[in-house]
């Protein structure tokens, strides 16, 4: 469904993705790990064209993602980004940040979209929050609006960028639950986490990257219990 395929990027004379390679089944849920400036962010911003790869091959249900044919706005409904800042518009409320998109993009009618955004909201657990703006909602609140915000274009592929490390302790819980969630309804998802519990327990392939490169791959238990690389093995207990 996703095949990145020898993927290599640079900033100017710098190598952040070296020939990385992974690939993905529908509902299939794939965990990035590595440490930072590793290239994980690098990585979901290529397969959404936000970055540019140089070299290498993203194909998305088939179609060439990298191809300078690519239909990038289409592309872009198509696979939704969660942000670790919630990028929400201040002066929005709750519905009205989850409408915009709809509305203005896939040119639903204000009712259409409000009743799309309502069901999203609805679906991420805010039903009582739909008239609530940003300011007056918990980290936790704020990011389940981005995750509905999201869904909203009915994306085929989710991309999920840190989506829990600027929040407090206690409201990552919630943020996880709406994720695991979505994979319950077999939503494809492509996530760079460091909650190695939720990786565990819903990631059917956790990818190791560092420097650029794809260290190791495989299922979370072979690579969290009898990790091949000493490399992934010191990152874990790092982490840990
Ligand atoms: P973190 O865990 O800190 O989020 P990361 O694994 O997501 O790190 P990236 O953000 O993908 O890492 O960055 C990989 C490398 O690319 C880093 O060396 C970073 O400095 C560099 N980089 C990222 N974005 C840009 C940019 N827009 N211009 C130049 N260099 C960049
Ligand atoms: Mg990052």
């Amino acid at each position: 469904f996703l095949r990145v395929n020898d993927v290599s990027k640079w900033y100017g004379d710098e190598q952040v993705l070296d020939e990385v390679s992974f690939e993905m089944d529908r509902s299939d849920v794939t965990v990035l790990i590595g440490p930072s400036g590793s290239g994980k962010s690098t990585m979901l911003r290529c397969v959404n064209r936000l970055a540019e790869a140089q070299e290498g091959s993203i194909t998305l249900d088939g179609e060439e993602v990298l191809s300078p044919d690519t239909d990038v706005d289409r592309l872009r409904r198509e696979v939704g980004m969660v942000f670790q800042s919630f990028n929400l518009f201040a002066h929005l409320s709750a519905l009205g940040n989850v409408a915009l998109g709809p509305r203005r993009v896939l040119g639903l009618s204000a009712a259409e979209a409000r009743e799309r955004a309502t069901s999203q909201l609805e679906r991420v657990g805010l039903a009582d929050q739909l008239e609530s703006y940003p300011a007056e909602l918990s980290g936790g609140q704020q990011q389940r609006v981005g995750i509905a915000r999201a869904l909203a274009m009915e994306p085929k592929l989710m991309l999920f960028d840190e989506p829990t490390s600027a929040l407090d302790p206690e409201l990552i819980g919630e943020v996880l639950e709406v994720m695991r969630a979505l994979v319950d309804e077999g939503m494809t998802m492509l996530v760079v986490t460091h909650e190695m519990s939720f990786a565990r327990a819903v990631a059917d392939e956790v990818v190791f990257l560092d420097d650029g490169r794809v260290v190791e791959r495989g299922p979370p238990e072979q690579l969290f219990e009898r990790p091949e690389k000493e490399r992934t093995g010191r990152f874990l207990e790092r982490i840990a």
